[in-house]
């Protein structure tokens, strides 16, 4: 046990994960970052947290959150010497409230299981990310997560109605409320959703809930070459009735990727869309399936579409689209843009033209419905281009009226372009907030807000450092950046 850990323990914060274990454990993410974090623990409640933020704000040690780490921009690797909180085991039983809809839920619960414990009541959790059977609540929230059914019905953020937190002031807070209808001000609620750990600790979430429908089919189309995908997907958009509630797109490097792995259920050789449809009964189901295929064969994509009967099985290998790259992309950028459909194509072309500029293999997928596409660059995400071409891809989302996040969130890889999204005023209200929640600045620093003053978009942020090796291609460490200098050793006492 180091001496870090020894005061940890003695600090009373929940059971303590020594330094070698914590590297091997929580040092890294979906991304190519790497962190080396000095301990991990795991607070058996909030009164854990509220004892940890209290020592870690008395020596300047980072803390940053964790649930299971799928994160894909770097949200939760930890900077040199912080303690990761391990919130994967706080994970009980949801307290379900069928007659209002909603339910209480451990920051540690993992999506799909949430969803399996809803089951039997008629229920579900609407917002259901592709990494759905690992990604856990907190985790949701703290990204503002979303997935395929997120065409109908929004992501985290329109589904969270309460929130318990541990701030990095070391106080207990909560915000929102048991209604669906609230006006009293503000929503802090929805501040602290997407907020990555920065501004506080979520101990509790109070979801709102949909009713399941009885039915749920998925068509999977394959794309012939010259179909327009934005007229595709504008026109099941459009479908009427609210009966549309996911409409995903695969290219056909992604589709052959997938089909490898999925056993008929998806065709290779083409592009793919893939449409959810909700019904009530067997014979609404048949005539909707048969209505949008003949939209479809209408829109010049011939051919029976496959029709899919578990849409549920169908996302979760969808969510399996990008791991299963590995194979043909090798180490890659993964990033996550979105446009307002009707730009889908010219997003698209974009992407395509920066893959040729820079001589790299694109595989591209996403929540076509939600205008957001997912490209993959065959390109070391570690290297000296790579920070070109995300930075060509952002400033082109957003030369398209897009976001540069749609989902995934900013972590420590994107955070350097947060001005191609946020004005001047806006960052400093960010900052604002920030010194607020977190007056020593020790939640997850490095990640979402660029460093001050802010850097010029273009270059990879918060992986300072060299590089260090690691699954099979150059990983980049994560520097720590405490803006009033964390001291990596925890044990030494706070300047006066
Ligand atoms: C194969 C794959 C598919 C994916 N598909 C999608 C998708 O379709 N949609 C999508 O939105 N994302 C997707 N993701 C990204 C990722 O899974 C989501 O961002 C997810 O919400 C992260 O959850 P997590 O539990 O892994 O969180 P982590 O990665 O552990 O943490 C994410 C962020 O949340 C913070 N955090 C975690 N717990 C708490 C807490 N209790 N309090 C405060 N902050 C906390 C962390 O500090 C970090 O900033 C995918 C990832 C993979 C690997």
């Amino acid at each position: 046990m180091t001496p870090l850990a020894e005061a940890l323990r003695a600090a009373g914060v929940g059971e303590v994960v020594d330094e070698r274990t914590a590297r091997e454990r929580y040092g890294r993410d979906g991304s190519h970052l790497l962190g080396r974090p000095a301990a991990a623990v795991r607070p058996r409640g909030p009164d854990d947290l509220v004892r940890l933020v209290g020592w870690a704000r008395a020596h300047r040690v980072p803390i940053v959150a964790r649930g299971a780490g799928s994160s894909l921009d770097g949200e939760s690797v930890p900077p040199d010497g912080a303690v990761v909180v391990d919130f994967s085991g706080w994970a009980g039983p949801p307290e379900i409230d069928v007659r209002n809809r909603s339910a209480w839920v451990d920051p540690g619960v993992v999506n799909r299981e949430l969803d399996r414990a809803l089951r039997p009541h008629g229920l579900f959790y609407p917002p259901n990310p592709g990494s759905w059977t690992v990604s856990t609540l907190g985790g949701n929230v703290a990204t503002n997560a979303a997935g395929p059914r997120s065409f109908k019905y929004g992501s985290t953020r329109d589904w969270v109605l309460e929130l318990e937190a541990v701030l990095g002031t070391g106080e207990r807070i909560r915000v929102g409320g048991a209604t669906r209808k609230r006006s009293v001000g503000p929503d802090l609620r929805a501040l602290l959703v997407g907020s990555e750990g920065t501004l506080g600790l979520v101990t509790r979430i109070r979801v709102r809930l949909a009713l399941r429908p009885r039915r749920r089919a998925a068509l999977v189309v394959p794309l012939p070459p010259e179909a327009r995908l934005g007229a595709v997907a504008e026109a099941i958009a459009r479908w009427p009735g609210e009966r549309v509630s996911a409409i995903e797109y695969l290219d056909r490097i992604s589709a052959d990727a997938l089909a490898a792995e999925a056993r008929g259920r998806v065709p290779s050789g083409s592009a793919v869309v893939l449409v959810e449809l909700e019904s009530a009964t067997e014979e609404e189901e048949t005539a909707l399936l048969a209505s949008v295929a003949d939209r479809l064969r209408a829109l010049g994509v011939p051919g029976d579409p496959l029709v899919e009967p578990d849409a549920d099985e169908l996302w979760t290998l969808r969510g399996r689209s990008g791991p299963a790259l590995d194979g043909r992309l090798g180490e890659r950028i993964r990033e996550d843009v979105a446009v307002p459909i009707d730009r889908i194509d010219a997003l698209r072309e974009s992407i395509d033209a920066i893959a040729r500029r820079h001589g790299l293999e694109v595989a591209v997928f996403g929540h076509v419905g939600d205008g957001n596409l997912h490209p993959n660059f065959a390109i070391d995400p570690a290297g000296p281009a790579a920070a070109s071409v995300r930075a060509e891809l952002l400033a082109s989302a957003r030369a398209l009226g897009g976001t540069i996040s749609a989902e995934h969130g900013v972590g420590r890889l994107k955070r350097d372009h947060l001005p191609l999204e946020l004005d001047a005023p806006s960052l400093a209200l960010l900052r604002g907030l920030k010194r607020l929640c977190d007056p020593d600045g020790i939640l997850n620093p490095g990640a979402l807000l660029p460093d001050e003053p802010t850097a010029a978009p273009g270059a990879d942020s918060g992986a300072g450092g060299s590089p260090s090796g690691g699954r099979g291609g150059r990983s980049r460490r994560a520097s720590p950046t405490v803006r009033r200098g964390p001291r990596a050793a925890g044990h030494r006492r706070r300047r006066s």
